[in-house]
């Protein structure tokens, strides 16, 4: 049986990522943090091991013992917020600790792996929509780590290791955890559709995000690991939309139209440096992996307020 490890499996995409794999029949091999426990929707058949990839030495002990034929590594701290409460640690996993996979994998040989870097990396680009080639500007903690992965896999690509640095627009789904604007908001509108709430307090609702279906991103990672070559790609639906539209889509879902009065906006929500706007231009997923977004944003909306309320 082909063996595929996954880290971070206890986060959005592993776990969709992880069903993908176990119908496929693969032997799917999970790292996960012990403070994870069972990862909800995981799936009974994954093997999991229980670690932290920042733990270099037995991770690396782990890709031998496995030797996986993919590795996907989807392990981070996963949210801007959070890097600025802890920009160490977020250089440690997202960083320094993608970048001794590689070696590990490199080590294992006859193996391809997907890093999933992240838009962003391109910060406050000077170009919209960005593509593979726009410059790498992170403007905080998690992109400024992320663009160091991403950059190592090229390098690694230099020395014959089948890398392929994934930079992922924000993708979303019901599995979305709530420090995520996205889930933050369809969450706190079925509270106020149900009467349980009576506001949604929210930071800055003009910043625009290119928000895609998570399913369709992780069908990238997988269609990227057994492309011939290996390669940067952006993965993205090309549209952008503020935080206020994604708002006002909610609560129009939930069947509520005057919403301006039940959102309140607050300072402690801000970012010290927030990106105004990243859209990405997947012309080159398209192209060379065959891959294209199958939901359009009023129905990632839809479906994620249904699965709240
Ligand atoms: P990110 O793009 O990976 O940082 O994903 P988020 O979903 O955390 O944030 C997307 C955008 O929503 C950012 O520009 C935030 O500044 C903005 N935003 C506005 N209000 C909030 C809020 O209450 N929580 C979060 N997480 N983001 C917010």
């Amino acid at each position: 049986m082909t063996a595929a490890l996954v880290t971070g499996i206890g986060g959005q995409d592993g776990t969709y990522l992880a069903e993908r794999l176990v119908a496929e029949g693969l032997e799917v091999h999970a790292l996960v943090l012990e403070a994870d426990g069972h990862p909800d929707h995981c799936p009974d058949e994954v093997v999991l091991h229980t670690g932290d990839l920042a733990d270099v030495e037995a991770t690396r002990r782990l890709v031998a013992d496995i030797a996986p034929r993919e590795v996907y590594n989807l392990a981070a701290i996963s949210s801007v917020a959070q890097s600025w409460d802890e920009p160490d640690r977020t250089s440690l996993v997202n960083g320094h600790a993608a970048v001794a996979l590689m070696e590990s994998a490199r080590r294992v040989g006859d193996v391809r792996l997907v890093q999933a870097s992240s838009a962003e990396i391109f910060g406050e680009a000077h170009e919209s929509p960005q593509d593979e080639e726009t410059p790498l500007a992170p403007v905080n903690p998690y992109g400024a780590a992320k663009a160091y992965a991403h950059l190592a896999a090229r390098v690694f690509r230099q020395r014959d290791l089948h890398a392929s640095s994934l930079v992922l627009y924000n993708h979303e789904s019901p599995r979305r955890p709530t420090r995520f604007v996205t889930r933050k908001i369809t969450r706190g509108v079925a509270a106020i559709a149900r009467g349980e709430a009576d506001e949604l307090v929210l930071g800055n609702l003009d910043a625009r995000r290119d928000w895609g279906w998570a399913p369709d991103y992780v069908d990238a990672m997988v269609r990227a690991a057994r492309a011939d070559q290996p390669a940067d790609y952006v993965v993205a639906t090309g549209t952008a939309h503020s935080v206020r539209d994604f708002v006002a889509a909610a609560f129009a879902a939930a069947g509520i139209a005057d919403w301006e009065p039940l959102v309140r906006q607050d300072a402690a929500f801000f970012r010290p440096a927030d990106p105004a706007e990243l859209v990405g231009d997947a012309t080159r997923a398209r192209e060379e992996l065959g891959w294209a977004p199958t939901v359009g944003f009023e129905e990632i909306v839809r479906r994620m307020v249904a699965a709240d309320l």
